[in-house]
């Protein structure tokens, strides 16, 4: 399904949605601390990060967040029954 053709937001018009997750735990080297607190990450390591749970799915323009949608399966749900649509086109 693509969210483009199927989505769009009823606050601002926009077609993009995004996943909001929350206790994302991230993971990288650290080389060197200065004095000043700065910190120097390993070039060759761009961290890892656990997927956490997601928290909520929203309008990426504005942060409209759709009501009742929490899994990925609810929002396939929610926009095969054409809830995603702009109701006052
Ligand atoms: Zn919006």
């Amino acid at each position: 399904m693509d969210i483009r053709e199927n989505f769009i937001c009823s606050s601002c018009g926009r077609k993009k949605i995004e996943e909001v997750r929350v206790n994302v735990t991230f993971h990288q080297t650290i080389t060197s601390i200065e004095d000043d607190g700065y910190v120097d990450y390993d070039e060759d390591d761009n961290g890892t990060s656990s997927k956490g749970q997601v928290d909520r799915y929203q309008c990426e323009e504005c942060g409209h967040v759709l009501d009742g949608v929490e899994s990925i399966e609810d929002l396939y749900k929610y926009l095969e029954e054409g809830k995603g649509e702009n109701p006052d086109n």
